[in-house]
């Protein structure tokens, strides 16, 4: 990498014409900058206890990105952003109590689909899962179902 010699030059998060000059002599033209510092030393945002990115008023990380202890899971980023929800909707509310998220809380390591009537999972314990319970939230239609009904539609 190169260090950028005229950060004082640049505004952050905003659109305009920028040229990003580096130590080497480089010159980049950028319309939009952003500052990475708050990147954990896996490339993933750092965020608060609410998943704010740190250093941001208003900017939320939630999945792969996200600078978490979890697993790196569709569920996980689910979740994640089932809690941004909330937590913005209470913040516009009247009684603003908001919640943070629990880092590794989450019950399931890992659920496999085998077919539409069989799986194998592993709790975050490292126990097998019940198969029952794997079958009923994945294995029926790989949860397509609540995708639908996450949007509010009827699965075809
Ligand atoms: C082979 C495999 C199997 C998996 N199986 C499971 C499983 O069974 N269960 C489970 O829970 N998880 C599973 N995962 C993990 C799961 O896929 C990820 O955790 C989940 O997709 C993360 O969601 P995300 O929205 O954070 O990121 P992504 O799903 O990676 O979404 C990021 C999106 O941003 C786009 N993007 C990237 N850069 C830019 C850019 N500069 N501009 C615009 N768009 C951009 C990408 O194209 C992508 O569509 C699996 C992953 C892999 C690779």
């Amino acid at each position: 990498g190169e260090r950028v010699s005229n950060l004082d030059e640049l505004t952050f998060g905003l659109c305009g014409e920028y040229v990003v000059k580096t130590e080497q002599g480089n010159e980049f033209p950028a319309q939009l900058v952003f500052r990475t510092t708050a990147v954990d030393d896996k490339g993933r945002l750092k965020v608060d206890d609410h998943l704010r990115v740190e250093g941001q008023e208003d900017i939320y990380a939630i999945g792969d990105i996200c600078g978490t202890e979890d697993p790196n899971l569709a569920y996980v980023a689910r979740e994640q952003a089932n809690l941004v929800y909330a937590n913005l909707a209470a913040a516009t509310a009247s009684d603003q109590t908001t919640k943070p998220w629990a880092q590794n809380a989450l019950p399931m390591k890992i659920a496999l689909a085998v077919g539409s009537q069989r799986a194998i999972g592993l709790t975050a314990s490292g126990d097998l899962a019940p198969e029952p319970h794997i079958i009923g939230f994945k294995s029926r239609d790989l949860m397509s179902g609540m995708i639908w009904e996450s949007m509010g539609l009827k699965s075809p």
